[in-house]
């Protein structure tokens, strides 16, 4: 179903469906949001989003590092689990999860061409394929692969850290190809040298990076990247040099200038009036500016470090404040994005864009909108 908002002032209210919208009056005196327009990676209303694994690259033994099969096993489990908790906090929300077997085979490895390494094996001649939609790599992470939806120049990515296609991006990506990777990153693997994939799931990083990502293939955009919240981001975010030196201490490497551009800096394009951005009031922009604060998983507490107001050291410890369920404004996104029935109501003055960004054509880069979010 498409849906309309405009704002309108005031208080707001859904409207369903109508090209013409009956009276404030008629709607019991609520102004209303009524918007043309809907963001292409929301997964069609009323889907069961089919998630599959794909099995890991040969191993060397547990001992040396590598991934036990019953380890891969309990790894799978940990991640339904995680999507799980997701699927409780969605009454009333028309998206399912289900999770399809058997996995994939393994990647096809580097003895293959670049495009294909990362992908499982197809063959054209007798295709079975195993249907799905998103596709979980938990293979260990940095891994290198091919986008061939992307620019030429952005065609080869690094995928230092867990990341995951945009919602319905996932359905972007050739068969066999991982549209998710929640594998262990090089920073936690180097600092617990004997833990197992499972372990690592279970931690408080690991449970919060899946959480994370989950959010992501369910279609949630990082909410630091609101265009209210991110219009003022040349005074509020160090420079990138800067935020390169806190994530390596944190993470192990430092992201490159393009993940942190895409995931951490850069506004999201467009206009509020036509997105399914809930609004901001003014007292959630100042707690964000303060201190880097927002109810939502879809956002890292990490990058509270990153701020110019927080430049003071801060060691990793200090981080691990980390959420491990849905924030409120992650469920209030779900409930715009795929809840025909949900009212926007706040009880706040909301922000208005200031001059020069957050609202008109996109004053982003547009090259900057990748598909994937870290
Ligand atoms: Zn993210």
């Amino acid at each position: 179903m498409r849906r309309h908002y405009r704002r309108s002032g005031g208080g707001a209210a859904k409207q369903r469906g109508a090209a013409v919208a009956p009276s404030a009056a008629a709607m019991g005196g609520q102004a209303r949001i009524e918007v043309f327009g809907t963001w292409d990676f929301k997964w069609p209303l009323g889907t069961k989003i089919r998630i599959a694994f794909q099995q890991l690259p040969s191993q060397p033994s547990p001992e040396e590092g590598g991934i036990s099969a019953a380890d891969f096993g309990s790894a799978k489990a940990l991640v339904r689990d995680r999507m799980a908790v997701w699927m409780a906090a969605m009454k009333g929300i028309e998206l399912d999860v289900e999770f399809v077997e058997p996995d994939l085979e393994p990647p096809l490895g580097e003895e293959h061409s670049l495009t294909d390494q990362h992908r499982s094996p197809f063959d054209p001649v007798s295709p079975r394929k195993q249907p799905y939609d998103v596709l979980i790599s938990l293979q260990d992470l940095p891994v290198t692969r091919v986008d061939p939806f992307q620019a030429s120049d952005r065609l080869r990515i690094e995928i230092p850290f867990p990341d995951s296609a945009l919602g319905a991006y996932a359905r972007h990506a050739d068969y066999g190809a991982p549209t998710v990777y929640l594998g262990r990153f090089r920073g936690w693997r180097e600092n617990n040298p004997r833990a197992d994939l499972s372990f690592y799931l279970k931690s408080a990083v690991g449970v919060h990076m899946t959480m994370h990502e989950l959010g992501h293939v369910l279609g949630l955009p990082h909410m630091h990247q609101h265009p209210h919240l991110s219009d003022a981001r040349d005074t509020h975010f160090q420079k990138v040099p800067d935020i390169q030196a806190v994530l390596a201490r944190i993470l192990g490497e430092p992201p490159s200038r393009t993940l942190i551009e895409d995931n951490i800096i850069a506004a999201w394009p467009g206009n509020l009036a036509f997105s399914d951005w809930l609004p901001v009031t003014t007292r959630e922009r100042e707690e964000y500016e303060q201190k880097g604060v927002l109810d939502s998983i879809m956002t890292h507490p990490y990058y509270r470090h990153l701020l110019q107001k927080a430049s003071q050291a801060i060691v990793p410890e200090d981080a691990l404040d980390l959420p491990d369920q849905p924030g409120r404004r992650d469920i209030e996104m779900l409930h715009r994005m795929y809840n025909p029935d949900f009212a926007v109501t706040h009880d706040a003055p909301l922000v208005e864009p200031r001059a020069g960004g957050g609202s008109g054509p996109s004053q982003a880069n547009p090259k900057s909108q990748a598909t994937r979010r870290m």
